[in-house]
């Protein structure tokens, strides 16, 4: 079993804390890891994936990465910011107008000098993929070879870095003597929980690792994460199998759509900041929190002692939410 190589930039191990007051209120040990802790330009989860595709991208001899996103994508801000660091440039395909005061996520890319090509939504929706190839095309015609990111870097290559941070889990159990027996995140493009259970699954499953949605179904996600892990597998020359069925996603806290919010969606980000000095997002964390909140208290999580929730990321998109909040 050979896993790829990765570059070293993500601030890591990241930390793991208890949520106290929560833990009292649920009547359950419910933790945080830290991976909106891994850098402050390329905070978030994008970058432990970012360190396996820049690395293939590298060694492919690319000196563009073209990837793409929604307008306060905290992965295409994630790419940028490594870019820069590493020496490359960065193409970004972004849904939406080019802003006049751009905010957030937005902002950091424009200071941080991306070439960004802006997409009307549906013409993004419906042929973005087509349109990074011909970037791509295009640079290659200029000399210049280009490496195309996919969207959240879920795919084989950038699966790996859930699975790192699986192991990365495992040794901070050690050292904290505690055994977590349920790992909760986020699914946006399904990446982070891929690399999770990428990781559960080589161990014949010792934990439960359990996604909440963000948008669309998880119905469609079960099958992208089926597909991404077989991925994986296959780079890894490994033989393993698993079923689509031992995906764990539970719905029904996406609300409205991708990174549309309503104000009962806000208070509770408010209210978790409140009794604990947290802040999550509105697009992704602050969606799968309330979802594994509401699920403690309606038992779905009755069979579980430790439980972990990763915090992905996303302060920097939040900015761009402050008109809708009420205070
Ligand atoms: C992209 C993102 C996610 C979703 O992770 P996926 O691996 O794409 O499923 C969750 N939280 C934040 C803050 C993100 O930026």
């Amino acid at each position: 079993m050979k896993i790829p190589s990765r570059l070293s930039i993500a601030n890591m191990p990241t930390p793991i804390q208890k949520l106290s007051h929560i833990s009292q209120l649920l009547h359950k040990n419910v933790y945080i890891k830290r991976d909106d802790y891994t850098g402050n330009e390329w905070s978030g989860n994008k970058i432990r994936k970012l360190e396996y595709a820049l690395n293939e991208a590298i060694q492919q001899g690319a000196t563009t990465v073209i990837t793409c996103g929604g307008l306060q994508s905290n992965h295409a801000r994630a790419t940028t910011a490594v870019a820069n660091h590493l020496g490359l440039k960065t193409h970004l395909v972004l849904r939406g107008a080019k802003q006049e005061h751009p905010q957030g996520n937005l902002l950091l890319n424009e200071i941080m000098g991306a070439q960004i090509s802006y997409l009307e939504p549906e013409i993004f929706n419906r042929d973005y993929l087509n349109y990074m190839e011909q970037l791509k095309t295009d640079y290659a015609q200029k000399g210049i070879q280009a490496y195309i990111i996919p969207i959240g870097a879920s795919n084989g290559i950038g699966n790996f870095g859930y699975y790192n941070c699986f192991q990365e889990i495992k040794a901070q159990e050690e050292d904290l003597s505690i055994q977590f027996d349920t790992i909760v995140t986020t699914v946006g493009s399904g990446g982070t929980y891929g690399g999770l259970f990428l990781g559960n699954l080589l161990e014949n499953y010792p934990k439960k690792i359990v996604g909440f949605n963000i948008s669309s179904t998880p119905d469609y996600f079960k099958s992208e994460i089926t597909e991404i892990v077989k991925a994986s597998l296959a780079i890894m020359n490994c033989e393993a199998t698993f079923n689509t069925e031992d995906i764990q996603i539970i719905g029904g806290y996406e609300g409205i759509g991708y990174a549309l919010t309503q104000p009962f969606e806000l208070e509770f980000i408010k209210k978790i900041a409140s009794l604990e000095g947290l802040i999550l997002d509105p697009v992704y964390t602050g969606k799968a929190f309330r979802g594994l909140y509401n699920e403690i208290e309606k038992g779905t999580f009755d069979n579980s002692q430790n439980i972990l929730f990763i915090h992905t990321g996303g302060l920097s998109g939040l900015h761009s939410f402050s008109a809708q909040f009420n205070f």
